[in-house]
């Protein structure tokens, strides 16, 4: 008698075991790469799922893998424990590899104001290694891009005081007068000023390590520009560079920083809060200055050659 209840006390137990298991429930978060590479891996195990926040579920003989838009991966079945630390895994993997490629050691170079009609042309270089990372990963630099006025002007005097860097600033003026020179044009003087921006840093730090622009025009055309092989042999460029790469990242945030300085102070001088861009807010600002201070204010503080000019010769009429 005692030896069957014993008996059956296990069997309890393992049925138990097997329940769990067909019942085990995994989730785990992942980054686009690894959701992407879930998908294909799954791929012939595909199923339909009219869940609107579904990016797609897959049915294994002894899984299924429902992904979310959200980047999260739920894990069921009896394998689920199993197929979840695989890919939790292989996500640690290729965010190490991310954080290393992201924060290379480099200069990365951006500039930042040629598509604004008031104000100057910055440009920016910053080089960043290995002992900056703790401090810089404590600050949002992530997707510069899309950091607001105000982010930049709390995260932009951290990067100043910690990194090395070389920065230009190309008054209207002066900016207005170099593009008046034959054969000069935007891309041109962007990668005349990178050059030099790049080459003053260079020195600042005395060595040498990877330089990344972020590309503004073909690399053959950049080639044609500088006419300098042993530079341009140095130069890797990217689009979207200060997705990619934390230096580039930081140069676009304090260029953007120092970009804003010039426009504030331009503001007080004039008494007016000069609007950033090119468009038609701005050519009816521009009528409003051309009014107050006469023709010649434009020549002091707006990038002539843009199409704003006529516009606002037009409104002045
Ligand atoms: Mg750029």
């Amino acid at each position: 008698m005692f030896y069957f209840t014993k008996k059956f006390a296990k069997i309890i137990v393992l049925i138990d075991e097997v329940i769990k298991k067909m019942k085990t429930t995994v989730t785990i978060k992942v980054n686009e790469e690894t959701l992407y590479k879930i998908k294909n891996f799954y791929e012939p195990h595909l199923t339909t799922n009219h869940n609107e926040h579904a990016f797609f579920t897959a049915k294994t003989d002894y899984c299924t893998i429902t992904a979310y838009k959200t980047k999260k991966v739920l894990f069921q079945g009896k394998e689920a424990e199993r197929e979840a630390a695989m890919w939790a895994s292989i996500q640690e993997d290729i965010q190490n590899k991310q954080h290393q490629s992201y924060f290379l050691e480099s200069i990365g170079s951006d500039e930042v104001g040629t598509g604004d009609y008031f104000g100057p042309v910055v440009v920016v270089s910053a080089y960043l290694d290995d002992t900056h990372v703790k401090k810089i990963q404590s600050l949002t630099i992530d997707d510069s891009k899309k950091l607001t006025d105000h982010d930049i002007k709390k995260v932009a005097p951290h990067l100043l005081n910690l990194l090395p860097y070389s920065l230009l600033i190309l008054r209207n003026e002066k900016y207005n007068e170099v593009m008046n020179e034959s054969d000069m044009n935007l891309n041109k003087l962007k990668a005349l000023l990178h050059k030099q921006a790049i080459t003053k840093l260079i020195q600042k730090i005395n060595k040498n390590t990877t330089i990344i622009i972020d590309q503004f025009c073909s690399i053959d055309y950049f080639k044609q520009y500088i006419n300098d092989s042993k530079f341009t042999k140095k130069i890797n460029f990217h689009t979207k560079a200060e997705t990619k790469f934390a230096s580039v990242a930081c140069a676009s945030i304090i260029a953007r920083y120092i970009f804003l300085q010039e426009m504030e102070k331009l503001s007080e001088t004039l008494k007016i809060t000069l609007i950033k861009g090119a468009s038609s807010k701005v050519d009816r600002q521009g009528k409003q200055l051309v009014e107050k201070y006469g023709k010649d204010i434009l020549r002091r503080i707006a990038k002539l050659h843009f199409k704003n000019t006529e516009k606002i010769e037009k409104l002045s009429i």
